[in-house]
């Protein structure tokens, strides 16, 4: 009944090969007019070079600095002059106290991952850099704390966890790049969030750094700290508009031992829901993952890859994942999962990997979806929360809409956190297929009370899109936190809020 697994494939390097100069700015692709920031001038540069005493902690020449001018989808394009790199929190509050002072804006560059501009200065915007605040400060086994700089890589701190026999509790495909400081601000989701929750919960503690400089040390080591107001929460997902998170503590858990991977064909909607159900019954506390990938997701992808599917020809596919630590204990539940949903026809085919590298080649053909969709000339992704029952009629209202003016319309994503990635993409985005999508897509999703932005944050893209997810009073009282905690608006300027 269940096919065997083709052996390792070959995988291809991300693509995205677009020269600078194709890359519209940022500023004429938006028409967003410069606010009155002041420019920089030698004498701050000479104040910065005071500051930071290492050569390469500033960047000034132009073929340094053309890497942090754009996005790793480049898509977007800023004209930032100077790059800072500071390696303590004293450092970037002295750089911040000195740009409050002068009115000097200031873009906050983490891992550049994040997939709405938000990382990337608009115009000269100096550019500050985390990638040197990059120490690990403490791994404590019995708490289960881990407390480091911002600037960490997620993946090197899943390593480091990993020699004390704990891991992060999130796990996202751009892990190799993107920063810890980086997923708070945009309060990232990722592949785990099934099985250790959001940002919000593992989060204990961190330090950020006001506009104004003044650093606020909301550190805790503790589960429990219910001294007043939650002040961490307002710089979780607030994408670098509000300080400068500097430092971390996240409560981990401890590493799993045991992995199986199912990679289910379904013939309808109504099964992948009901094998979501299911497995959230049966497989319960050892559930980590639970990903949908529909027809042309997967067909786009295996192309891409030059590999095969597993398993063929079927409207939706799912990507289940368990963990655990007991091999005889998972084993079991997935058996009689498999056993329910297979004998009562909700599951119609399927692979089931143990070891590492089938479980790797399942993975990639999820994780690589993105990079395959924008190897088109356009792409166009939507990142949206939609309640499950209508999750994925957005991708078959959109097909009838453009399906015939465009290559692809393919929905996929972390259906167990009624996460959807629409996604339409082709060679040539003409006015009468935006015209099509666009408001289209936030109306429908506003209608059934879903988010414009389920886990990617708002950033550059999307604030004139943000009042359908949030009403008037909730983005007045936004602009006044703003207000009061920048008051300049030297933070990330033209970034999720329009003010
Ligand atoms: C292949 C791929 C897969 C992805 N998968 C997922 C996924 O599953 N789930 C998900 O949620 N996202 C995903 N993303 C999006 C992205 O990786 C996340 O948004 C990530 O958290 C961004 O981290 P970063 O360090 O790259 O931040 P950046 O892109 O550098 O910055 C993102 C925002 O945070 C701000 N920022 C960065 N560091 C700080 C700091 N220290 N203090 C204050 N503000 C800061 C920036 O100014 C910007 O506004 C994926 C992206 C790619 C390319």
């Amino acid at each position: 009944m269940f096919n065997k697994l083709i052996p390792c494939m070959r995988y291809s390097k991300l693509l995205f090969e677009r020269h600078l100069h194709q890359i519209p700015l940022s500023k004429d692709r938006y028409g967003i007019i410069r606010k009155p920031f002041a420019k920089t001038m030698d004498s701050d540069i000479q104040l910065f070079k005071s500051i930071l005493p290492d050569k390469n902690q500033i960047l000034l020449d132009p073929q340094d600095t053309v890497g942090y001018n754009r996005d790793y989808f480049r898509y977007v394009r800023g004209l930032g002059t100077v790059v800072l790199k500071p390696r303590t929190t004293k450092e970037v509050s002295h750089i911040l106290r000195h740009c409050n002072n002068r009115r000097l804006a200031i873009s906050i560059f983490g891992g550049n991952t994040g997939v709405c501009g938000g990382s990337i200065p608009v115009f000269d915007e100096i550019i500050l850099s985390m990638e040197l605040m990059n120490k690990i400060e403490v791994i404590d086994e019995y708490s289960g704390i881990l407390v480091c700089q911002s600037g960490c890589v997620l993946e090197k701190l899943e390593e480091k966890l990993l020699s004390k026999r704990m891991i992060m509790p999130l796990d996202l495909g751009s892990k190799g790049s993107c920063q810890i400081g980086g997923n708070l601000a945009t309060n990232a989701g990722g592949i785990r969030l099934v099985r250790y929750g959001n940002l919000h919960g593992t989060v204990l503690g961190l330090e950020a750094v006001l506009a104004n400089g003044t650093t606020i040390d909301l550190m805790s080591n503790f589960q429990k700290d219910n001294t007043g107001y939650h002040l961490k929460h307002m710089f979780i997902g607030s994408e670098g508009t509000l300080g400068v998170i500097t430092r971390v503590a996240i409560a981990c858990p401890t590493e799993t031992t045991t992995q199986n991977v199912l990679f289910l064909g379904l013939r309808s909607y109504e099964a992948v829901l009901q094998t979501f159900l299911e497995s959230k019954k049966r497989l319960g506390e050892i559930l980590t993952s639970c990903e949908l990938i529909d027809r042309v997701s997967l067909e786009v992808t295996v192309n891409h890859l030059k590999t095969a599917s597993p398993i063929k020809d079927f409207p939706f596919y799912m990507l289940l994942e368990t963990t655990g630590i007991q091999k005889e204990h998972d084993d079991e539940k997935v058996q009689s999962f498999l056993d329910y949903v297979i004998e009562r026809g909700i599951v119609s085919d399927g692979v089931h990997a143990c070891e590492p590298s089938k479980i790797d080649h399942l993975w990639k053909l999820r994780e690589m979806i993105p990079a395959a969709v924008y190897s088109n000339r356009f792409c166009l992704t939507y990142d949206l929360s939609l309640p499950l029952k209508e999750f994925y009629d957005i991708v078959t209202v959109m097909r009838r809409r453009v399906g015939h003016l465009t290559k692809i319309v393919c929905g996929f994503g972390h259906i167990g956190d009624s996460n959807i990635h629409l996604t339409i993409a082709g060679d040539e985005l003409t006015g009468e297929i935006q015209l099509l999508i666009d408001p289209f897509v936030y109306e429908f999703t506003r209608k059934l009370k879903g988010s414009v932005s389920a886990e990617h944050g708002i950033g550059l893209l999307k604030p004139k899109y943000l009042n359908y997810s949030k009403s008037t009073e909730a983005i007045t009282l936004m602009k006044q936190i703003k207000m009061m905690m920048d008051p300049n608006g030297i933070l990330n300027p033209y970034k999720v809020l329009q003010i």
